[in-house]
């Protein structure tokens, strides 16, 4: 499974889902609760998201494992749950992917992709973390996504680079899957920068000697139009397959909350840009539902 994602992105574009955190959330997770528990407690709610996504026509799904690594679950006091919530997410997603009409030939294939967050936490010396606890960290994380039976790697939202590399070298070490890293930007006087600061060509050299297969973008303070540039920038740098997952819209701020308000239709509008700027695969982040992601893959096929 894990070679023919790699040889179908040479086939054409691949749409992956939208937001899950948006989802659980409409479905009643509440602030405070840890999402990645979803798994092992509401099972059947985080599989009918992935339904949901399927039926919209994404081709790839990503676990509900975020934030399942050993340090952001401690803030839950679940840091020993790591392994059981991240064997889980990959099964929950499996099964129902296993579940999909096999009628539906349009959406194959499908692909489960094993999520993988930040961990929260600063290396050395801006922090106290050494780069050794990052690499075991994420070493447990993707060794339990893997038992669990995922396709391939992504981590995702990211912002340092050093902890991207750990976690790369953790899923080269210890699978043989695919890996994806997609870095969160902010536009700025000098060029789009994560929050950590690392630049476009800064993050398209390290990935690529790290020996990332897909680099992507996901998050941040832009919208799509913004992101369609972070694409461009990478692909004058690279062949690497690029992958694309906008937020719906700019974040915004309501009442002290942040709110992502783009539409269905306003995005797939834009869809095309990412494309001409070199995109293989799109999905989407916070704020995208299923409505938005049917659009978006009407919008692809389209073209
Ligand atoms: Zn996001």
């Amino acid at each position: 499974m894990g070679k023919s994602l790699l040889s179908r992105l040479k086939e054409g574009i691949l749409i992956a889902d939208g937001a899950m955190g948006t989802m659980l959330q409409s479905r009643g997770l509440g602030t405070g609760e840890c999402p990645e528990q979803w798994n092992i407690s509401h099972r059947e709610e985080v599989q009918a998201i992935h339904r949901a996504y399927l039926r919209a026509g994404c081709n790839l799904i990503l676990t509900n494992t975020f934030g399942g690594n050993r340090f952001k679950l401690k803030k839950f006091g679940l840091e020993n749950r790591a392994g059981d919530f991240n064997v889980t997410g990959a099964k929950i997603a499996k099964e129902a992917i296993e579940q999909v009409p096999l009628s539906n030939t349009y959406t194959q294939p499908l692909f489960v992709l094993g999520d993988v967050g930040p961990t929260g936490e600063f290396m050395e010396p801006v922090g106290s973390v050494k780069l050794e606890e990052f690499y075991q960290v994420f070493k447990e994380q993707i060794l339990a996504l893997v038992e669990g039976g995922i396709d391939a790697v992504i981590v995702e939202t990211m912002s340092s680079l050093e902890e991207c590399q750990a976690a790369v070298r953790a899923a080269k070490e210890n699978s043989n899957l695919p890996v994806i890293v997609s870095m969160s930007f902010d536009p700025g006087k000098r060029g789009f920068r994560t929050m950590m600061g690392v630049d476009i060509p800064t993050m398209v050299k390290g990935l690529s000697e790290s020996g990332v297969d897909v680099i992507g973008t996901n998050c941040g303070g832009i919208g799509l139009e913004e992101m369609a540039e972070v694409i461009k920038e990478m692909r004058m740098l690279t062949d690497k397959p690029l992958m694309a997952q906008p937020n719906a819209g700019k974040p915004m701020l309501l009442e002290g909350k942040t709110v992502y308000n783009e539409s269905p239709e306003a995005m797939a509008a834009q869809v095309e840009e990412l494309i001409k700027a070199g995109a293989n695969i799109i999905g989407g982040c916070c704020g995208t539902t299923p409505e938005h992601m049917a659009k978006i893959v009407q919008a692809v096929r389209a073209l």
